[in-house]
């Protein structure tokens, strides 16, 4: 798996969490990311989530730092917030709940 898809991945289970446990009584559709990733997402979620993997994919640093630690900081401010609360949210989330390993990721 090459580094755009497995941060692709990682952003979207991290909007996953947050939608599920945030938005739980919202409208959502299901959006397929690739066979594997699967996840129902409310209308803000999806924009979002679609925002920071474009992002992502235009990211012109390489080797990519995390967004944290980055100098160009290329969100748009308010997305950036939404960001970072969506990746402390689920990070936390993740944490209490012995996923670690997800959390490691955590590069926003
Ligand atoms: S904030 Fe920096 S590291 Fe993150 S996607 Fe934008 S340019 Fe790349
Ligand atoms: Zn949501």
């Amino acid at each position: 798996m090459g580094a755009v898809e497995r941060d692709t991945r990682i952003l979207a289970r991290f909007v996953e969490v947050y939608c599920r446990t945030k938005h739980s009584g919202a409208e959502k559709t299901v959006h397929e990311l690739d066979p594997e990733t699967r996840i129902a997402l409310c209308a803000d979620c999806r924009e979002l989530l679609s925002y920071s993997i474009r992002r992502r994919e235009l990211c012109p640093q390489d080797p990519k730092p995390s967004c944290k630690d980055c100098k160009i900081h290329c969100y748009r401010p308010e997305m950036r917030a939404r960001i970072r609360e969506v990746m402390r949210h689920s990070g936390m989330y993740m944490i209490k709940r012995g996923r670690i390993d997800w959390v490691l990721h955590y590069f926003l």
